[in-house]
């Protein structure tokens, strides 16, 4: 694709009316990924001149769900740019004197009706019927004499039709008469969405425009007033709607339950919930895309390299919930033991009420990484897993001590066990994996019990759970005196459940 290698402008353009979805966070890849892949930029604006549904906390959503996913804007409103402001509200003058401008070339109208009037037309299902549109000098004097206020529709063509691009639909053709003149600048000085993202796309250089589906019937309009001004319409993409897992219609805006589990179309509880930022960096990228047609696996520098928007499909897809926890874990399991351990702390420090900056000079989380990274496939399956191990001793209790007694075993045979484990905890050197498997499995053999059986009792006694990471792993990562501990107490405990 020849217009790939010039180095395109792209925006991500949301509206901070609240929580990022996932829907926009994938728009926003897209762009970035164009950005990048043809050596362009990206540019963040803040498309807030609908007032009633602005929610003041929502740009700070959109910077933080940008950054998590490692999508760093080139030109946006706390970076500026040289096309600053970035943020719609701040450019109200720049849209007025633009709509003035239409005015004046007659390609725009100020139009008095009442909105009395529009519910009239509104109440029988008629669109805006461009009464006004060519008022006489001494008509308009006479409504600017009652004090009535005005918004500027533009003038559009009463004839022929309107071609819009779309770079991966083709043409998208209406009739230039059914666009009926829609508002450009309201009543209140400020401007419609319409006018103001033409002028914006225009005066940013912006070559193209990627944004939802839902904006293709838009997307003539918005041709109309580029033709106004007299100026090259960006290229067009309209990316495809994400489908509910529920199978059905769009992606909703809300939290849906589908068999039970709980989906979110919000980016802040993906952050929350342990997905690393690199699992969901693939799983948005395949929205639409897709690497080769085979991989699922694929980093950003092999996405910015492959990525063309001429590949993007146009067809609808469900988010494959599923696959993004399995992406997850493959990416925790690819991860550098570093890496890892800075990414679990903030998650265990929360989930286990401790310091996440101690936990990181912590020598036990440096041992459970291991651990921990073959078996959960998000960030926040660790704390459960390993909570144990920052437990004191006397935390650990076992209200069921029957749990202590291990398969085929009687009572009295666990404490046995239980007894003779505790003898080789005090003598093995060094205190080590090998050493400890070889010196159990040695005592399990002489004592004539099955090696699982054996090490049971030790593993509810040490975690206080029935299912826990590997045994001597555990031991190590406690070392010898917390482990011995542990094992006197699960003793004490089986002793008198024995005795009752
Ligand atoms: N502000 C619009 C939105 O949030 C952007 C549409 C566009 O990208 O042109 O959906």
């Amino acid at each position: 694709m020849p217009h790939m290698t010039k180095p395109a402008r792209v925006r991500f353009a949301p509206s901070p009316t609240g929580y990022l979805h996932l829907g926009g966070l994938r728009t926003a890849l897209f762009d970035w990924l164009m950005a990048r892949h043809t050596g362009g930029q990206f540019i963040l604006r803040v498309e807030d001149t609908d007032q009633k549904r602005y929610n003041p906390d929502s740009v700070q959503f959109i910077f933080d769900g940008l950054r998590w996913l490692g999508l760093e804007w080139d030109e946006g409103p706390d970076k500026g740019g040289p096309f600053a402001p970035y943020v719609q509200s701040e450019r109200r003058e720049i849209y007025q004197q633009y709509a003035e401008w239409l005015v004046d070339q007659g390609k725009a109208y100020r139009c008095y009706t009442s909105e009395a009037e529009l519910e009239e037309l509104r109440a029988k299902g008629q669109p805006y019927d461009r009464r006004h549109r060519n008022l006489t000098a001494a008509q308009r004097a006479a409504f600017e004499a009652e004090g009535r206020s005005s918004v500027v529709r533009l003038a559009a063509p009463l004839e022929g039709k309107t071609v819009v691009h779309d770079v991966i639909r083709g043409d998208i053709v209406v009739e230039s008469a059914s666009v009926a003149d829609p508002v450009l600048l309201k009543s209140d000085g400020l401007p419609t969405y319409h006018l103001a993202v033409v002028v914006d796309d225009h005066l940013m250089e912006i070559t193209h425009v990627l944004r939802g589906e839902e904006w293709i019937p838009s997307a003539p309009l918005h041709k109309l007033v580029f033709d106004a001004f007299g100026w090259e319409a960006p290229a067009f993409v309209h990316l495809p709607v994400i489908l509910d897992p529920s199978g059905k219609g769009k992606m909703s805006k809300r939290k849906s339950v589908v068999e039970g589990k709980e989906f979110s179309p919000f980016v802040h509880d993906y952050m929350q919930a342990g997905y690393l930022p690199d699992a969901m960096f693939n799983f948005l990228a395949t929205m639409g895309w897709n690497f080769d047609g085979e991989r699922e696996v694929f980093s950003r520098e092999e996405a910015i390299e492959r990525f063309d928007v001429a590949d993007i499909s146009a067809k609808a897809a469900a988010l494959p919930f599923a696959k993004l926890d399995w992406l997850n874990g493959v990416y925790i399991r690819q991860m550098e033991a570093n890496a890892l351990k800075q990414a679990l702390a903030p998650y265990l420090a929360r989930d286990l009420g401790l310091d996440a900056a101690a936990l990181l000079t912590d020598p036990r989380l440096d041992a459970l990484i291991p651990l921990i990274r073959e078996r959960i496939k998000l960030l926040t399956e660790a704390a459960p897993l390993v909570d144990w191990a920052f437990a004191t001793a006397g935390t650990i209790t076992y209200p069921n001590p029957a749990l202590l007694i291990g398969k085929k075993l009687t009572a009295a045979q666990s404490v046995d066990v239980l007894r003779a484990g505790l003898e080789l905890l005090a003598a093995v050197e060094p205190f080590e994996l090998p050493a400890l498997e070889a010196d159990f499995r040695a005592r399990a053999e002489a004592m004539q019990i099955p090696v699982g059986s054996f090490f049971a009792p030790f593993r509810v006694a040490i975690t206080g759970r029935t299912v826990a990471p590997p045994l001597f792993e555990s031991m190590v990562v406690l070392g010898r005196a917390e482990t011995m501990t542990r094992v006197e107490n699960g003793l004490a405990a089986l002793t008198s459940f024995a005795a009752e």
